[in-house]
Parts: C-alpha cells; structure tokens; sequence
C-alpha cells in the first residue's frame, strides 16, 4: 500500500465494522437489514475476500475467491465498503484511522464491531518472524504464496521441512506439502504430542494418516529458536531444515492492545455475555478477536463456524439495543470438525459440543465432507447477502443470564484479587 498522500475529513456512522473476513462480513450483512437503515462503514485491508480455512490449499497453487470482490458483493446494500488498512482506533473518541491506497480516512463511530481476526504467532520465538514461513494470505516474503514458489522451485532437489505446531494448521500443512512434493522429508515438532488437540480418537486417526503419509512426528520438544537452516529445540537439539513453517498458535491484531481495549495475553479482546468489550461497552468484538468470559454453550474456539455466529450475534445484539429490547447470552453448538491431510482427512461429529468426539471418519471422504463446510461457510454469507438476518445458529439458548453473570462476577472478583 502507497505512503499517505492527503488526509481526508472524517466521515460519520451508526456501526464501524473493522475486518472483513467471516464474522466482520456477518456482520455487516446482517446489520444491513431494510427496517433499520443504519451508516454501516465495512473496512478491511483487501477487497477480495480471504478464506482463511484454505490457506493451507494455497500452499500447493492458487486458489481462486469464492467472493472476489467485497465492494461488488455489498454494492446496493446500507454498507459502505473501506478498502484500507486500519492503523489505529481511539475507542473514548470513537475514531478510527484508516490508510487505504491515495489517503488516510477518519471515520467517526457510534458503535464498533472489532472484526480484525487473528494471524500466526511468531513474536515469542527468537527467529521465527524472520527465518519462518507461515500460512499468511497476500504477496509478503513469509506468505503461503512465498512457501509455494519456494517449494516449486527446489522440488528438483532433497529438502526437508519442518513445521512447528501439532494442531490443525500444521497437521494441514504438513499433509498437503507431503502430499504435494512426496519426495520432501516432512517432519512436524510439536511440545505435546502432535495431532492431541482434540482428543485420543481423533489423535489416533490424525496421527495414522500422517505416518501413511511419511510424515515424521517429534513429539513433547519445544522449538525456542529459528535460524535460516534450522531449528533449536528445548533439549538442546539443532534440527537442519530448508524450510520452516511456523505454525504454532495464534495472536489477535495488535490494534486492539494499542488502542487499550482489555486483553488477554494473544490480544484478543475480553467480552461480556453479549460480546461487548468489558472495557469498552460500545465496541463488540466477534470472530478470532475475541475471548468470551462467560460461557458460550460450546467451547468458543477459533473457527470460521465461532466467527459466523459471533458476527451474526453482533448485529443481533446492536439491533436489539437500539429497540430497547434484551437479548439473551451468546451461545451455540457445534457438529463437528475436519481435518484435511492432502487429499484425505479426519473428520469428527460432537454434537452439541466439541469436547467429545462421536464417530470418525477418515481417508477421502472426511476431506469431502469438509470441503463441503468450507465451501458452506462461504455460501451461508452470499444467502446472508440476498436474504439479511435468514442465518441461524443450533443452541442460541444454552446459557442463561444467571450462568453468564456468574461468570462475569467470578471474572471481576479474580481481577480485584490479583490487583491486591
Ligand atoms: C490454514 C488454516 C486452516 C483453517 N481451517 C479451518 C477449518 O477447517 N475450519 C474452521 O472452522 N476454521 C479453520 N480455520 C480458522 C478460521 O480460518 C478462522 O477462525 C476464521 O477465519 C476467523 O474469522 P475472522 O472473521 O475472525 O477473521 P479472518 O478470517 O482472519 O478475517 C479478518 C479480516 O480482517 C482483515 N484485517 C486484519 N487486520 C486488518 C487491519 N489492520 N486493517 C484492515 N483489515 C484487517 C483481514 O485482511 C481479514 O480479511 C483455519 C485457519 C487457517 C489459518
């Protein structure tokens, strides 16, 4: 993006949604509602739409956008689509500033939905922003497109690479690069036990995939430092590499530490029982951003499945505060999730929760069923787009205000206690 060339007056809105990825997008559509005709400002960095669940597909060749352009997807509805960097957000004064191509925007809010999702986390690891490619969209050195020209061109030679992590990302990582170039060593280095995170079943059927693939698993070794041909590890071991795909956890866009919005230790934003920033009430946070204190019914985790019903509970919410109506605690179920492993998969049913997992299953068809969600995520948004408000969600009245107060009152007791 150019350097600022002019500043430009600021603008005013009802709602400001900052991201458009799944829950920003939600959000925004479902807000966009004829019978509130609200100033819906929409801002996010690119106009095509990132579908984040198949970045690990652009490792291998480009994957072309269910939705290419989001200013042609909400032209002729409420929304004002931004396309802009968000530099910074001054939550007492409701600004925020946006840097788009020609000009820095201002844009002056009543109220705010904190959409900007999350990226890989590589600032804890000596090396690591430097030396690693991660699963990150865009042209940048680091980028899934950088890690696939880099593939291509040595694909002639013997490489090994290595990817940092044992939950998802890298167990898709590690399929898809195995997969793709056979003849590269795979190794995966995780702290616990690779494929662990959801469970003894599930880990038995992720973990057989992965050596029917070749893929190498190091298990319980902590990587403390990336250099360009290597990785340290805990116990004191130089493990040789040609590559490194970090992907070990997530951290939310730091615009929200800057703009001092209460935090947790990644950067995402504490919210109350309907979402709102427990710091700053008028701002919602939806999505990856976001880590609730009260419960949510399911175990909220960092999904594109969280992030729709976040953004869709959002405008619920802000709706229902203009027309002086209650709305009851954020909640939901989930079904079930899917592992893609190239050209196969794990796929595993829990509904309501995710904690257990009901049966399993595996090879081609797991990786059908989740390629059938990945490209559902995307079409309940262009369904949300002609109908507005027609998305609904399983379990909408798990948690109750009593469970939910409670839980916001044992929060505000542990954060005094800490204070003294
Ligand atoms: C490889 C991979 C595979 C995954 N697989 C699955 C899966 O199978 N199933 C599943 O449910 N989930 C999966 N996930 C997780 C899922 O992608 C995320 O939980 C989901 O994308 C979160 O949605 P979001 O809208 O909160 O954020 P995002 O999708 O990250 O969208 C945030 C948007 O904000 C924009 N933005 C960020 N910062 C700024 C800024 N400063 N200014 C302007 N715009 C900005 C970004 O460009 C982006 O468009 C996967 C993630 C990865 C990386």
């Amino acid at each position: 993006m150019n350097a600022t060339r002019t500043t430009e007056k600021s603008s005013s809105y009802d709602v400001v949604i900052l991201g458009a990825g799944y829950a920003g997008l939600m959000a925004a559509l479902r807000l966009s509602r004829r019978k509130w005709p609200l100033r819906i400002a929409l801002v996010s960095a690119q106009d095509q739409f990132l579908e984040r669940v198949r970045l690990q597909e652009s490792i291998v060749a480009a994957v072309a956008p269910r939705i290419a352009s989001i200013s042609a997807f909400v032209a002729g509805t409420t929304i004002e689509f931004i396309c802009g960097n968000v530099t910074s957000l001054d939550p007492d004064l409701r600004h925020v500033q946006i840097q788009t191509d020609t000009q820095m925007r201002e844009i002056v809010f009543d109220q705010a939905i904190f959409a900007l999702g999350s990226n890989i986390d590589v600032e804890d690891v000596p090396g690591a922003a430097e030396n690693a490619y991660r699963l990150e969209a865009g042209n940048g050195p680091h980028s899934a497109a950088a890690l696939r020209s880099t593939l291509r061109v040595n694909a002639d030679r013997p490489m090994h690479v290595i990817t940092v992590g044992g939950a998802e990302t890298a167990i898709e990582v590690a399929g898809e690069i195995k997969t793709a170039w056979p003849g590269v060593k795979m190794t995966m280095v995780c702290r616990s036990r690779c494929g662990a995170s959801r469970g003894p079943r599930v880990e038995r059927a992720v973990r057989a995939e992965l050596i029917r693939l070749g893929v190498e698993l190091i298990d319980g070794e902590t990587v403390i430092e990336v250099g360009p041909a290597e990785v340290v590890t805990n116990r004191g071991r130089s493990l040789a590499c040609d590559i490194c795909v970090w992907s070990g956890g997530l951290r939310s866009a730091p615009v929200a530490r800057g703009a001092g919005l209460a935090t947790d230790p990644q950067d995402r934003i504490w919210v109350d029982a309907n979402l709102r920033s427990v710091s700053h009430p008028h701002i919602l946070a939806v999505g990856d951003a976001v880590h609730p204190i009260a419960p949510t019914g399911a175990p909220y985790r960092l999904s594109a499945f969280s992030a729709l019903v976040s953004g869709a509970y959002a405008a619920d919410a802000i709706l229902a505060n203009r027309a002086k109506r209650r709305i009851r605690p954020f909640s939901f179920s989930t079904f079930g999730q899917g592992i893609a492993i190239g050209r196969s998969g794990v796929g595993f049913f829990s509904y309501p929760d995710d904690r257990q997992a009901l049966f399993i299953v595996k090879g081609q068809t797991a990786r059908q069923i989740r390629n059938f969600f990945v490209w559902l995520v995307s079409y309940v948004l262009t369904l949300e787009r002609r109908m507005p408000g027609s998305f609904f969600w399983p379990g909408r009245r798990r948690v109750s205000w009593d469970q939910a107060n409670d839980a916001l009152q044992k929060a505000e007791t542990a954060k005094k206690l800490q204070i003294a």
